[in-house]
């Protein structure tokens, strides 16, 4: 038996994305799914709803058909701005998605509450299998190429070397902060518009990839360790560790045209690398696009959703940079959502007590309680005996 998925338009939540593409309702369609898609849901992005019909989705005029038909809803934001969308849903709905559930863990209550079940691909493990469903790997791809053209298009120099008539115009210096998927993109865009690019961090196994995009690494190992999870994520560095890690780096910062910042620690406010002094040293007209906005900035002087200017240093707050690409992360995402929900689907259902890590670790709520470990601790519950982790 099939399931039958809703997608609805997440514009009310000020997002131009869309959780399913035609080409991803296609290959829902394909697998015997029924996909139920809202008039103009994909608007914003690109796609008509006559694209969608062509694939083999049924089209329905309001959010509230789409709630009133289908029980697995794809959702690009299940919280935050995005909460607004799902506002109609209750206990006979699975929302599946983005919803930033260590980050927004009251969210998460708020739907145990309503007996909504929420698997959230943010929790996703970084496992081989998990990888064409992994959402933040996707998001985070677009966050990083668009963080350098928004930076290209504010900076006052050009980013290629470039040689004219009367002289030569050297390259624009470009240092990215925390190499994980948005700056190894940051580094790549970067290098493909001719910068001379430098990145860091604090994980020294991405020494390797960093050199490889023909980037210089920043070592800092001497000053901070740089510890890593079991799941290769980055532990929290202590405040004598991010005193080192800021003086070193301030140099750098000096000598950049462009800072793009990506440094994220899961579940914790992101590390503070660019100091108020190291602005200050800064040359006049320097640009810091910040992806860690969201998470408190990298930098000092970060306002999430605003551009700033702090001296003669433009400081970018990025906020939800994958939206302002809206197809292609669309495309991304919605394959990655088709993924999920073909690798899950049993029967009409997802087996939710199947032991499959990829569903043990997303599961955070169920039957009226926050079942995920850490999600649970987070909302000062205890965790639940036998939830996911
Ligand atoms: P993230 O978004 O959580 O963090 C971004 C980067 O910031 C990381 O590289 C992190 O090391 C860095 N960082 C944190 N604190 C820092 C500090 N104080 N100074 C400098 N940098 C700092 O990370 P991500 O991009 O989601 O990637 C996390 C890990 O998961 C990486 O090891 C990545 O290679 C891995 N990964 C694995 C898979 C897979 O399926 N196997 C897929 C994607 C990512």
């Amino acid at each position: 038996m099939p399931l039958t998925v809703g997608i609805a338009n997440e514009s009310r939540g000020g997002d131009r994305r869309v959780a399913a593409s035609p080409a991803s309702t296609r290959a829902l369609v394909a697998a015997e799914h029924t996909v139920v898609v809202q008039s103009t849901a994909g608007s914003a992005a690109g796609w008509h709803d006559e694209d969608y019909e062509a694939a083999g989705a049924v089209i329905v005029r309001s959010s509230d058909e789409v709630l009133g038909r289908a029980t697995t809803l794809l959702c690009v934001r299940g919280s935050g701005p995005g909460a607004a969308t799902w506002a109609g849903a209750d206990q006979r709905h699975t929302l599946v998605g983005m919803f930033d559930p260590l980050g927004e863990p009251a969210a998460m209550t708020a739907l145990a509450r309503r007996g909504i079940t929420v698997l959230a691909l943010d929790l996703l493990p970084r496992i081989t299998r998990a990888q064409p469903m992994d959402v933040l790997s996707s998001q985070a791809t677009v966050a990083g190429y668009k963080a350098v053209i928004v930076a290209a298009t504010l900076a006052p120099r050009l980013f290629p070397m470039l040689t004219y008539a009367a002289g030569t115009i050297p390259p624009a210096k470009v240092l990215v902060l925390g190499a994980g998927v948005a700056g190894l993109q940051a580094i790549a865009t970067a290098r493909r518009l001719g910068a001379n690019v430098s990145g860091y961090d604090v994980r020294a196994a991405v020494r390797e990839q960093v050199e490889s995009l023909g980037a210089r690494f920043v070592d800092l190992s001497d000053v901070a360790a740089g510890g890593e999870d079991a799941s290769g994520y980055a532990t929290g560095a202590d405040a004598a560790e991010q005193a080192r890690q800021q003086a070193a780096l301030a140099a750098e910062i000096a000598a950049s045209d462009v800072v793009v910042t990506t440094a994220l620690v899961p579940g914790q406010r992101s590390p503070l690398l660019v100091t108020a002094a190291a602005i200050r040293a800064m040359k006049p007209g320097s640009v810091i696009v910040d992806i860690a906005a969201e998470r408190g900035g990298n930098c000092e002087g970060t306002v999430a959703g605003k551009t700033v200017q702090v001296g003669g240093v433009l400081i970018v707050g990025a906020e939800n940079l994958p939206a302002s690409v809206p197809q292609d992360a669309s495309q991304m995402l919605g394959r990655n959502l088709a993924n999920f929900i073909i690798h899950v689907a049993r029967d009409g259902a997802v087996d939710l007590d199947s032991d499959d890590p990829i569903i043990q670790g997303t599961l955070v709520t169920r039957a009226g309680v926050v079942v995920h470990e850490r999600v649970a601790a987070l909302t000062g519950n205890a965790p639940v005996p036998g939830g996911s982790s």
